[in-house]
């Protein structure tokens, strides 16, 4: 994990190389006053726009990319899977995603095209496949790690670019992480049915934590992405919210940081 100046970003070493633009952001470098201080990324919170906008323009700044070559994903915690092409360029950069039906999750070939989703507890899947020359951003909290959104990616990104899950690189990246991730009985109930035979869920005490890194990298590897091409940022959003926004930690008042991937054109 590199660390940037200001923490506005961090990149990962699964995802580190000359072909991709990558990042999560941190809650840090932007213009948001509390309780979305700073870096809020998401319109769909009651923060000012303008300065979600500014906070935008500072990531894609960052990264060296154009807000009109930015994809982002229309959230609402299912499993659909987006095909991004050309026609997609610029949507939902620079205000609320219009993408309709929405998705939690999106893939592309085309490059200079960036992928954008929005977490803060759910877990982020950034999907890179070198062979096929493919990326994909999913958005998987309970509702979607259980509705299956980490294999329906790699379905999709076979269905569409032929990919073949043995290439793909994965990133699990930060989210309520099993030390803090306590869940109501019908989560619980709901994790042991979806994956009876892994083991995502902890006792602590009375409370029963559901492990979204575990869920996810089972799933994964049932899918059929080696294990040692998969990597877990293992950073509890519930636990660093100094860095990161937490939607339990904070009781919902709080922003969304974002995660982006992207092929250098
Ligand atoms: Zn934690």
């Amino acid at each position: 994990m590199t660390e940037y100046p200001r923490a506005m970003l961090r990149r990962f070493a699964i995802l580190e190389h000359s072909d991709l633009v990558h990042a999560i952001t941190t809650r840090h470098g932007g213009v948001s006053q509390p309780p979305y201080a700073t870096l809020n990324l998401s319109f769909s919170r009651p923060d000012d726009p303008a300065a979600v906008r500014e906070n935008r323009q500072r990531v894609y700044a960052a990264l060296e990319i154009e807000a009109a070559r930015v994809v982002a994903a229309g959230q609402v915690h299912g499993s659909d899977v987006l095909v991004v092409r050309e026609q997609h360029a610029g949507l939902g950069a620079l205000g609320p995603s219009p993408i309709r039906p929405p998705a939690d999750a999106l893939i592309t070939d085309r490059p200079n095209l960036f992928l954008l989703a929005c977490f803060a507890d759910c877990t982020p899947l950034l999907f890179w496949d070198p062979v096929r020359r493919v990326v994909g951003v999913a958005h998987a909290g309970w509702q979607g790690t259980l509705k299956g959104i980490a294999a329906a990616t790699v379905a999709a990104m076979r269905t569409a670019f032929g990919s073949n899950p043995s290439d793909l690189r994965v990133l699990i990246g930060p989210s309520a992480g099993p030390c803090c991730y306590n869940v109501w009985p019908h989560v619980a109930a709901a994790a042991r049915q979806a994956l009876p035979h892994d083991d995502v869920l902890r006792q602590v005490g009375d409370q029963t934590h559901f492990d979204l890194w575990a869920a996810n990298r089972a799933m994964l590897r049932r899918s059929g992405v080696p294990d040692a091409q998969i990597e877990t940022s293992a950073i509890c959003t519930i636990c660093q919210v100094a860095d990161f926004f937490s939607h339990r930690a904070e009781q919902g008042a709080t922003g969304r940081f974002a995660a982006i991937i992207g092929l250098r054109g």
